[in-house]
């Protein structure tokens, strides 16, 4: 029993450490399990703790921007209130420069109703109520219309209002002036803006329009009263004119006569002080008309190079006075004829020509004419031609100065000088004209060169013939000691396909081995030997070619000349045609067998003379007309007046004819426009006719050369061109005028 009781007692005493092991089992498991969940408890904690870490820090920024986006709100809500201020600041001061404005100032919707308008924009309009903010524009107009507020004239008031509305639909509006009731005048000047709205200013130009009215009264006074001065001094110049014509040219005749020095001097200060005088009144007189301008052109065809040549005969004595030789270089490769006004063009070659001589106390004065390389419009040539002389020269800081009037270098050494200082002033003034351009380039104490551009029409009609020389002559020889002259002359015998030697003086000259050269050319004026005595000593080693002589007074060589074994003489300056043509008639010459002289050129005794006549009025005139043309051999009529021309014209048939302009009883235009007719009826060949007319003044040449006339001259008659005149204008079928006359030889 007490086993069994032991045995129950180990029995419960196993179950009982059974259920202790299960239990510490059960434990040991629900203490790993807590484990574990405590664990994952301390991770999430350790979770959410940081979460609340970050969210605390984020609430705390947002905190913090709240805070900032608050202050930035009372910023902007300050600068708000200060750009308000400023605004309406803006505003009142722009509104009260409006106000202050003297003009008026509106501005009209899209809908073109006022929107605003200042004080005098009101008041200009009589301060009407219907000037307010919303009134249209169109029934403002209509009120200023019917109101008469507005002075429209004869104009219908509804088409006035049309006109003004169909104003503002144009894209630029013109500025529009009206006249109110009270006389003022406004001007409306108005302008859409972007957004549809219409500014419109009014400014009351009233004082302006009554200055533009008086200014024109003053001006139609001004006019009235340049016309008289120019009146005045048309018949001032022909009422001068007329006598000083005769005082000039019976001075020039009475130098010619047998005088004591004493009278000589007396003669010669009567005849240049007249000159004077006449270039001073054509001065001033084309000044006046310039600045009148009056000044036309008249552009015909003429030949530039005899323009140039016949400007240096005229200069040549004053030239050679002092020794100052005179020379042209007129390109080879440029036409000669053009269209231009050739009587201008003369007065812009003698101005500067002139000057150069006036201004060059020795050396030489040289005329260039070339052609410009750029590209000149179809049918013109551009040229430059320019005047150099070895003179005075001009200090560089009154280069600019000398062209304007009355302008001269100031000083000591100018006052030797006479002039008007209107020269150049003219000269620049034509250039002008002629759509030109003028310069000068100068070495004070070395000389100046002044240059003319020109663009001019070539005649090519009358050019076509222009200078393509032939010559049986192969070889010429050029004795000349100015290098410019030889330069030239080597050129031109070059054009003819001759080949050139030149030589500087007589020496060299005839050290040369005798009967290479087929011409001979020589300037007569060389230091040591002359042209004369050099034409002389090659005869002598047995010299035939032909010898031409060059000099500046042929009249004084034409005796001793032929002794010498001179074959020709021609006149310095040269004409190069002239020259081609003296050289051709000796080809000619050359060539024609000796059998056929006889027959050319035909006795003298078979042809007539050219009958020249001439229409001159004044008896004094007269006089120094036929003494001027008397070595000439001519038939010379004088016809008192216009109609005498006429009838004489029909009588005797003349070759050529001089006209003087105002005449008694029929003037000369009228006179040559009857001699027209009279050719025009009866089918005969027009006969040239040359007026002679004092300067011209506007309109005259217009009227001349209407009138049917060919050429003209100016008075006082100069001996040179009425003979150049005459001797161009000989037919060929008569004797040449200037064949010695048996008068003269008798
Ligand atoms: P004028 O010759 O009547 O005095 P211009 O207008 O023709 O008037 O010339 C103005 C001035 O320009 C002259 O007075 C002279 O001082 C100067 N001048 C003109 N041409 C020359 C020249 N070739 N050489 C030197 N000076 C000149």
């Amino acid at each position: 029993m007490a086993e069994e009781a032991t045995h129950a007692l180990a029995e419960l005493l196993a179950k009982e450490r059974r259920a202790r092991l299960a239990a510490e089992r059960l434990l040991d498991q629900k203490q790993r399990e807590l484990f574990t969940a405590n664990k994952k408890l301390a991770a999430h904690a350790r979770v959410l703790s940081d979460e609340i870490i970050v969210k605390r820090a984020e609430a705390k920024s947002l905190v913090h921007e709240a805070e900032g986006l608050k202050g930035e709100n009372t910023q902007v809500r300050e600068d708000l209130k200060r750009a308000n201020h400023q605004v309406v600041q803006a505003e009142r001061r722009l509104w009260e420069a409006l106000e202050t404005i003297q003009d008026g100032f509106g501005v009209f919707n899209a809908k073109n109703q006022l929107v605003i308008a200042n004080q005098a924009y009101i008041q200009m309009f009589d301060g009407i109520e219907a000037l307010k903010p919303g009134t249209k524009y169109q029934d403002i107009l209509r009120l200023f219309a019917d109101e008469g507020l507005i002075d429209i004239g004869m104009d219908d008031p509804e088409d006035w209002v049309a006109r003004m509305l169909k104003r503002w639909e144009q894209e630029a509006i013109e500025p529009e002036i009206i006249k109110l009731w009270n006389g003022s005048f406004i001007k409306l000047i108005d302008r859409r803006a972007r957004d549809g709205d219409m500014v419109s200013l009014a400014l009351n130009i009233t004082e302006t329009i009554r200055y533009e009215e008086q200014l024109k009264e003053e001006r139609t006074r001004a006019d009235a009263a340049n016309r008289a001065k120019s009146a005045f001094l048309a018949n001032m110049s022909h009422e001068i004119r007329t006598p000083m014509n005769g005082v000039v040219g019976m001075a020039d005749l009475l130098c010619d006569t047998a005088l004591s020095e004493e009278q000589r001097l007396y003669v010669e200060t009567i005849k240049s002080s007249g000159e004077n005088l006449l270039v001073i009144i054509n001065d001033v007189l084309d000044y006046s008309k310039i600045e009148a301008q009056k000044l036309n052109l008249h552009p015909i065809s003429f030949d530039l190079e005899r323009s140039i040549h016949e400007v240096l005969l005229l200069l040549k004595p004053s030239a050679q006075e002092k020794s100052v030789d005179l020379m042209v270089d007129f390109d080879m490769f440029l036409p000669t004829q053009f269209i231009a006004d050739p009587s201008r063009m003369r007065q812009i070659l003698t101005n500067l020509v002139g000057n150069a001589v006036k201004f060059t106390p020795k050396g030489h004065v040289l005329v260039r004419v070339t052609g410009i390389a750029e590209l000149a419009p179809e049918g013109f040539q551009d040229l430059r031609i320019t005047v150099e002389d070895s003179g005075i020269g001009i200090p560089a800081d009154m280069v600019d100065h000398i062209f304007g009037e009355f302008n001269q270098v100031e000083g000591e050494r100018n006052r030797k000088f006479e002039g008007t200082g209107l020269g150049l002033a003219i000269t620049k003034q034509l250039v002008d004209l002629m759509g030109g351009e003028i310069w000068v380039d100068s070495i004070e104490g070395e000389g100046s060169s002044f240059g003319i551009k020109l663009s001019l029409p070539v005649d090519e009609a009358q050019d076509c013939d222009t200078l393509h020389p032939i010559t049986p002559f192969r070889t010429a020889m050029i004795v000349d000691d100015q290098q410019i002259n030889r330069l030239i002359l080597e050129k031109q015998l070059s054009m003819m396909g001759l080949t050139v030697s030149a030589w500087r003086n007589a020496t060299e000259a005839l050290a040369t081995a005798p009967g290479q050269y087929d011409l001979i050319l020589t300037d007569f004026k060389m230091p040591e030997m002359d042209g004369l005595n050099l034409a002389k000593a090659l005869r002598a080693r047995g010299e035939t070619a032909p010898v031409l002589l060059l000099t500046s007074s042929p009249s004084e060589h034409s005796t001793h000349a032929k002794e010498c074994g001179v074959t020709s003489i021609l006149q310095k300056p040269l004409l190069r045609r002239e020259l081609y043509r003296r050289i051709a008639e000796l080809g000619e010459a050359m060539e024609t067998p000796r059998a056929a002289e006889p027959s050319t050129p035909k006795p003298l005794g078979t042809q007539r003379l050219m009958r020249v006549l001439a229409a001159e009025d004044n008896r004094t005139n007269q006089l120094v007309f036929r003494k001027m043309v008397q070595h000439l051999s001519i038939d010379l009529t004088f016809a008192k007046n216009g109609r005498e021309a006429v009838d004489l014209f029909q009588q005797t048939q003349p070759d050529f004819i001089f006209m003087d302009i105002s005449m008694p009883e029929m003037d000369g235009k009228e006179a040559s426009r009857a001699i027209r007719a009279l050719e025009e009826t009866a089918g005969t060949t027009r006969v040239p006719i040359c007026a002679l007319t004092a300067h011209a003044m506007a309109g005259d040449e217009d009227e001349i050369l209407a009138a049917g006339i060919d050429h003209y001259l100016t008075k006082p008659l100069r001996k040179a061109l009425i003979c150049g005149m005459i001797s161009s204008n000989a037919p060929n079928t008569t004797i040449p005028p200037d064949t010695v006359s048996a008068a003269d030889t008798a």
